[in-house]
């Protein structure tokens, strides 16, 4: 059975008090569905709060928006993989599209990011998308396959430990998302991607980030191209994000 993904990337909201409401909220409103997943990416001040509240869910995940690949030292401001497990974090987002273009991550560091992670025995979620420019340009491919460089010399067994979201620059936070059509075709060609690498089809997991709210999340999961969807906005509503987590799937 193909389980869904339901991502939740709070970006810079919700401190612990407010991570705390939001589960009082949500977890009155979603109730466990045992054909998805629901993972959370707090701020790293609420991390263990999230992974504190949500200790006897097996159905959520807890995860960190970022991480540094060193395992300790003077890294003023950086988080290592030990220190968000020991928060109770089991992934992290790396090359989300705000890092790379507001902070200058590369996918060099994204590559170091990811083995860090997968060393440590968690999850990455890799973020990969084209700017509007690049997909005016007809690019979209091209790019994506450069920033899905970052897992290279990764073997089958490892590269099967990582998700991938494709999430367009152009539709992060702007209200405009991919079509599910246009959406499915980078989609396909992430899948082919990792087969070609040995990844067996049952374990690529991609799913689809830009803009999803609870009128469009229905027809993006139903493409079945599409394994879930990372969430920024619509998710920090804890009644919208129920919704759009409880979302009817054919
Ligand atoms: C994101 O931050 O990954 C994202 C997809 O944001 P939004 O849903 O607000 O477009």
């Amino acid at each position: 059975m193909r389980r869904l993904i339901f991502a939740a990337n709070w970006k810079m909201h919700l401190g612990p008090e407010g991570a705390a409401e939001f589960f009082q909220v949500f977890s009155q409103r979603y109730r466990q569905l045992l054909d998805r997943e629901v993972w959370f990416f707090p701020p790293a001040v609420s991390l263990k709060t999230v992974a504190d509240l949500t200790r006897d869910r097996a159905d959520v995940r807890v995860g960190a928006q970022n991480i540094y690949w060193e395992p300790k030292g003077a890294y003023t401001g950086e988080l290592s993989v030990s220190m968000l497990t020991e928060a109770g974090g089991a992934a992290a987002l790396v090359g989300h599209s705000e890092r790379r273009h507001v902070f200058g991550e590369t996918t060099d560091d994204t590559a170091k990011k990811v083995r860090a992670l997968l060393d440590g025995g968690l999850t990455p979620l890799l973020c990969v998308g084209e700017k509007i420019e690049q997909r005016e340009a007809g690019s979209t491919l091209a790019v994506v396959s450069g920033q899905l460089c970052a897992l290279n010399g990764l073997d089958s067994a490892v590269l099967s430990r990582v998700v991938i979201a494709y999430e367009p620059v152009w539709a992060i936070g702007t209200g405009k998302t991919a079509t599910p059509g246009d959406a499915a075709e980078v989609h396909a060609a992430i899948r082919r991607w990792l087969v070609d690498r040995g990844v067996a089809e049952r374990d690529v997991r991609v799913l689809y980030g830009g803009s999803v709210k609870v009128d469009n999340v229905g027809a993006l999961v139903a493409e079945p191209e599409i394994d879930g969807v990372l969430v920024g906005g619509a998710s920090l509503d804890p009644s919208a994000w129920a919704t759009i987590v409880g979302a009817v799937v054919d």
